[in-house]
């Protein structure tokens, strides 16, 4: 591989510029001392970085690019969108086809409302649920990521997660912590006692499949008790399908559990790769928002035209008959031998295209579980596979995904140099 010099300059130059150089911390590759990987272009299922190295990409800007990057529909529809105008900061007619289109598909969404990331989505949701049941106890569960507001940042997963330090992260005032209950995931009689004890309880928020701590999905059951508790307590329960949302079908979680959230949050793939996510739900609900109701939420670019162009013309290709099928035989081809391969040292856990190689643990349910992770072995595995063209997640905490335009002599390559790092780099079997 080419040496790696042009992005050792822009990283260095951006060290004095931003805050660990960059604009999100996972970026950063903190914990893997190498100069963080710094895109240039990206077309289907490759990335070149500023030096032209040529990367295999299983994150897929952390699983918004279902689609893999630069595909023609979503390029095409964007441009036509630029032409006619970048942004109005008034009502244009892409919001109300991209409304239709969600809500045509998703279960429990009878009115949404667009925002710009996932963090919005979240924060607002929770502002909503606290509005319309005039209570203010939220819990959450350790090891989900909802974004980084305040109420939301309680012992979360993704960048959050390898900060031991940032358990919470500092800056978030006491009485808002004391707001929040971050409650084990999957602990169904732990968690159930909890929330009956509970009459100040204003919302239960999941993901559905956490991915932020990597894949782990939450039981059938665990899903069940969420929903008949919060109807007792008068709650409101919120699916974050920020990151399941399209991706493990074209209803969500809520639609293979066949679970009604009253409110679910989405994002990535919705945006089509430009920053647009949204809530939604109940209209009962939705309709205590402003003008119509007394909660505030508002946003300059939400609905961005050029963002609403881009997402209607990528739900439109998910709907395409045999979609999710396709995606389900590629991702089940690419794992089987490496699953095979990690038996007794680890796991693989997987919902359709979303998936985690968690080395260590062999099975993972909830945070507690990830104390097994051999961290310095993922460290050692990433650096194997970066060294050779594929670029997984920085982070042993986070799922991978596949695209449709995952070409299958690049996935045959990726596979056979994982299976090659594990054969080079036996583990000893985990008790
Ligand atoms: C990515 C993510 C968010 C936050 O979305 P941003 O657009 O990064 O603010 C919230 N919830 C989940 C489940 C996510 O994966």
């Amino acid at each position: 591989m080419k040496e790696r010099k042009r992005s050792e300059e822009i990283y260095c130059s951006s060290l004095n510029l931003m805050p660990g150089g960059v604009n999100s911390p996972v970026r950063s590759f903190s914990g893997l001392s190498i100069t963080p990987l710094i895109a240039a272009r990206g077309k289907d299922d490759l990335i070149w970085d500023v030096d032209d190295r040529e990367y295999i990409d299983f994150c897929g800007s952390w699983g918004s690019l279902i689609l893999g990057h630069g595909p023609e529909a979503i390029v095409k529809a964007a441009q036509a969108q630029m032409a006619l105008g970048a942004s109005f900061g008034i009502a244009t007619e892409g919001e109300e086809r991209l409304a239709k289109k969600i809500i045509s598909h998703m279960p429990s969404i009878e009115k949404i409302r667009f925002v710009s990331s996932g963090t919005e989505a979240t924060m607002s949701a929770l502002r909503l649920a606290r509005g319309f049941t005039g209570k203010s106890l939220l819990v959450k569960f350790e090891g989900n990521y909802h974004g980084h507001s305040d109420s939301l940042l309680v012992k979360a997963g993704s960048g959050v997660a390898h900060m031991n330090s940032l358990a919470s992260s500092k800056g978030i005032p006491e009485e808002i912590i004391k707001n929040t209950l971050s409650l084990p995931y999957n602990d169904i009689i732990g968690v159930s006692k909890i929330l009956q004890s509970r009459s100040d309880l204003a919302a239960v928020i999941i993901e559905p499949i956490a991915g932020n701590m990597g894949v782990v999905p939450a039981s059938s059951e665990f899903l069940e008790m969420l929903r008949q508790v919060t109807l007792d307590q008068g709650a409101l329960l919120i699916f974050d399908e920020v990151i399941s949302g399209f991706r493990v079908g074209l209803q969500g979680v809520q639609g293979i559990q066949g679970i009604k959230p009253d409110l679910t949050c989405l994002g990535k793939i919705i945006g089509g790769g430009f920053p647009a996510a949204a809530f939604g739900g109940r209209k009962e609900i939705m309709d205590h928002l402003a003008p119509l109701g007394e909660v505030y939420q508002a946003g300059t670019l939400s609905g961005n035209p050029v963002a609403m162009s881009a997402g209607l013309a990528t739900l439109v290709a998910l709907e395409e008959k045999g979609f999710y099928d396709k995606l389900e035989i590629k991702t089940a081809q690419f794992l089987a031998p490496i699953e095979e391969a990690l038996r007794g040292k680890g796991c693989v856990q997987r919902v359709g295209s979303m998936f985690t190689l968690f080395l260590g643990p062999s099975k993972v349910e909830s945070w507690k579980d990830l104390e097994k992770l051999d961290k310095e072995r993922f460290k050692s595995f990433f650096l194997y596979l970066f060294e050779r063209g594929i670029y997984i997640p920085p982070s042993p905490y986070e799922s991978w995904f596949i695209s449709i335009a995952h070409k299958r002599d690049h996935l045959e390559k990726a596979q056979k140099t994982i299976l090659d790092f594990f054969e080079k780099n036996p583990m000893q079997k985990m008790a």
